[in-house]
């Protein structure tokens, strides 16, 4: 990282990618001053000859800015008191995709940079983008939230491409962050323990679009309306998508088709029709965000619509596992809420429904209205009496105890479902701490259970 070049940088925050951060600093230059409040991070610092020294008694007058590493908001609450002793110098407190977009900025600032962020939909739009750049040939690159540190990635040149989902709270910390298409998804009132109030979280979201060449923004709820409506009045160029509205300029979804609008007038680029793995409406606001950013930055419609039938989809996010017969197996094992839980439940017609784990305030209230869809439930973990409860009369289920006993008899049920595709759903509406560490284990325990049913199919790697 040159731009920091004989500078002293204070860095707070030292898992995995908080060292690595703190190492591409070191490497361009600057003199890192690194602290964590954990021990046992500080002595794997060390072992890397990263410098450190609590930050509480740091000379802070001497500092050009102070790094806040990706890791930190996950693991710590927000580290208030660095912050304000930062503040109180006059240090700048800035996170490392803004380390980025200045390295970007200062080494190749022609590099095509696409920064991802909105309340659902991040990591499926991120990964899908970067998987059309990559299949059409594309020096890509892809991290931020969705895995590797932006500041571990292969350096800024001219032709490399940057795929980034970004966070909220990586966009608080990044006043240059400059992509050369910004994507802004949708909002929804969510996350607003961290962020306060609806509007902070709004005001948050919109800085990355407005600090991008191009902001391409899903207009199909209220909030990001409005903000396409901002941004063109101030000469913004402004794409929008929407997975329902005919557009008059913009992509937009009719059915499975993606079609370009441009004063009015329509033409079909691309279509979703039998991609397993973009099922689904919200997958048509993905699928659409994608395509725009692509087109963007150049590529040919051939291309893209190659990219769009060979993506695999994420893991445990409605990701089709495996086929028997009529019977298809989706992992859905990232649903840890009911809202999330959603978009699995409104894109198969009949289900045999694996929920339950360690229960969300609400339970599954709000999915009352898929409940028609819902051939039989099968309740697991600590939530099932509570489930059990809400499905009453209206849909019938088992208590099935364990995720490999709803396998198994979600399994022999649907194999006997004879009125066409039914589809044994993981998307469990509850978080995963009760039977497993986290979301990951649980959609890997169900793809091996459904891979021991005798005579399936695996679908993908
Ligand atoms: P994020 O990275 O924003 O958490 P993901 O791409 O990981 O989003 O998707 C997580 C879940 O959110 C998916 O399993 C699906 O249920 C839902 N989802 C995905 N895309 C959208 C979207 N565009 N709108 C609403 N919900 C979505």
């Amino acid at each position: 990282a040159r731009s920091f070049s004989g500078k002293r940088v204070a860095l707070f925050g030292l898992g995995g990618s908080g060292i690595a951060t703190a190492l591409a600093l070191i490497e361009g230059g600057a003199e890192v001053l690194a602290w964590d409040d954990n021990p046992q991070s500080v002595a794997n610092a060390n072992s890397h000859s990263i410098a450190t020294g609590d930050l509480r008694s740091a000379e802070w007058q001497g500092f050009s800015s102070f790094v806040l590493s990706p890791g930190v908001p996950l693991t710590h609450p927000k580290p208030h008191w660095a912050v304000e002793l930062a503040r109180g110098a006059g240090v700048e407190v800035i996170g490392d995709i803004e380390l980025f977009s200045r390295e970007r900025s200062r080494q190749a600032p022609d590099a095509p940079f696409i920064a991802i962020t909105g309340t659902n939909g991040k990591s499926t739009t991120t990964a899908l983008t970067a998987h059309i750049l990559k299949s059409a040939g594309r020096d890509t690159q892809m991290g931020g939230n969705i895995g590797r540190a932006v500041m571990t990635l292969d350096p800024p040149e001219p032709d490399r491409h940057y795929v980034v989902e970004s966070s909220s709270y990586q966009i608080d910390l990044g006043p240059s962050i400059n992509p050369t298409a910004g994507i802004l998804l949708n909002l929804t009132p969510d996350h607003l323990e961290r962020h306060g109030t609806m509007q902070h979280y709004v005001s948050i979201k919109e800085r990355l679009v407005s600090g991008s060449e191009t902001a391409i923004i899903g207009v199909d709820d209220v909030y990001c309306a409005q903000i396409a409506d901002r941004l063109e009045r101030v000469g913004k160029d402004v794409v929008r998508i929407s997975k329902r509205l005919p557009l008059t300029d913009g992509y937009f979804a009719d059915g499975a088709d993606i079609m370009e609008a441009k004063d009015g007038r329509y033409s079909r680029i691309a279509f979703l029709e039998g991609i397993g793995s973009l099922r689904g409406q919200h997958n048509a606001q993905n699928a659409l965000a994608a395509v725009a950013a692509c087109v963007r930055v150049g590529l040919e419609l051939g291309e893209i619509q190659s990219g769009l039938e060979s993506f695999p989809g994420l893991a445990h996010r409605m990701e089709q596992v495996a086929r028997k017969g009529h019977v298809l197996f989706v992992n859905d094992s990232k649903a840890t809420n009911a809202d999330a839980a959603a978009p699995a439940l409104s894109s198969f017609p009949r289900i045999y429904w694996i929920a339950g784990g360690l229960a969300k305030e609400g339970g599954i209230e709000p999915l009352r209205s898929f409940f028609p869809r819902v051939a039989k439930a099968y309740l697991i973990g600590e939530a099932a009496p509570a489930f059990s409860a809400t499905l009453g009369e209206a849909v019938p289920y088992e208590i099935s105890g364990t995720l490999a006993a709803a396998v198994e008899h979600a399994a022999r049920d649907a194999a006997l479902d004879d009125a066409g595709e039914a589809v044994v759903l993981l998307s469990p509406a509850c978080a995963s701490f009760d039977q497993y560490k986290n979301f990951e284990i649980r959609g890997e325990a169900f793809r091996q259970a459904v891979n021991a049913i005798e005579g399936i199919r695996p679908i993908g790697g």
